[in-house]
């Protein structure tokens, strides 16, 4: 059976979903998008994804065509639509296809919002027993990295530079920090047992995996810094991992080729993630 996916309204067989050349998400990059994971066909910390949406097309002025329920309702029709039991939902919306292609806002230009669903068993992914190794690449993006952005040039450049060095991500250094993984937040555990993991601000997006785990870490009385970190510091580290909606909290095993420690899985890595996937199927919906 073909895939469903939504677009502006309608559910439709994804070959038949389409927006036009006009669309300010092709033409400007002009749009925000969402990741959500699905465990047993349930929406996993999709209330935290879409404040983060809220939040994003506010910072851009940007006007939601539906309202969050209603997204929320339909994240979870395009899931049962699909039969879909483990993966992740995608959703985008964008300013919407003017006539022309004038960089300033067009007026009474409905937004476009579309959403499509993959498949991926998240918990029993292998990386997650392997854990992943990690290139490093300047951090190409712009300045405001907390706005979840459709921009994307600058991480499919690094982690296609990652792909090709057989790595699992790119962490971005900016002033010799780590920012954050092309597509996740990074962790590090010094050899005194606090959780690192770089504050938020506009050099990173806030993630929800990484929120969700420094509540979880906070509340079970293990010890969190919020701050930034060197590769220095992450290579002299106990463990190193990276959280996502799509890979939860996965063990990072070297950086540049050189080894995190015995360059295993480490044991609070291994915890952290037992307690998200805990929370997670706890709190999906
Ligand atoms: N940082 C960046 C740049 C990302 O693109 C992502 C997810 O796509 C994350 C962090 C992790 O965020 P979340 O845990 O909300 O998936």
């Amino acid at each position: 059976m073909e895939q469903i996916a939504y677009v502006n309204g309608s559910f439709v067989p994804l070959s038949e979903a389409k927006v036009s050349i006009l669309d300010r998400g092709f033409l400007f990059a002009d749009g925000i998008y969402e990741v959500a994971a699905v465990l047993d066909g349930k929406l996993i910390d999709n209330a935290s994804h879409l404040a983060r949406l809220e939040r994003s097309v506010g910072e851009i002025e940007l006007a939601l065509p539906e309202t969050t329920a209603r997204i929320q309702e339909i994240q979870k029709e395009l899931v049962a639509r699909n039969d879909l039991v483990n993966g992740m939902v995608y959703l985008e919306v964008t300013r919407g296809a003017d006539t022309g292609r004038d960089f300033a806002f067009p007026k009474n230009v409905k937004p476009t919002l579309i959403m499509f669903t993959s498949t991926k068993d998240i918990i029993n992914a292998p990386s997650a027993k392997t854990g992943i190794n990690v290139i490093t690449v300047p951090d190409l993006r712009w300045a405001r990295r907390d706005i979840k952005s459709v921009a994307l040039l600058a991480q499919v450049l690094a982690k296609q530079a990652a792909a090709v060095a057989g790595a699992g991500e790119a962490w971005m250094i900016e002033d010799g920090k780590v920012t954050e993984g092309g597509s996740s937040s990074c962790f590090i555990l010094t050899q005194d047992d606090v959780i690192v993991t770089r504050q938020n601000g506009s050099e990173i997006l806030p993630g929800c995996t990484r929120k969700a785990v420094v509540a979880l870490a906070e509340e079970r009385q293990l010890r969190v810094e919020e701050r930034a970190f060197s590769v220095e510091e992450a290579l002299a580290a106990k463990e190193a991992f990276v959280t996502s909606a799509s890979l939860f909290v996965q063990a990072v095993v070297s950086i540049d080729g050189k080894k995190v420690a015995d360059g295993k899985p480490g044991p609070m890595t291994n915890r952290l993630r037992e307690i998200y996937v805990e929370f997670a199927k706890a709190t999906a919906v």
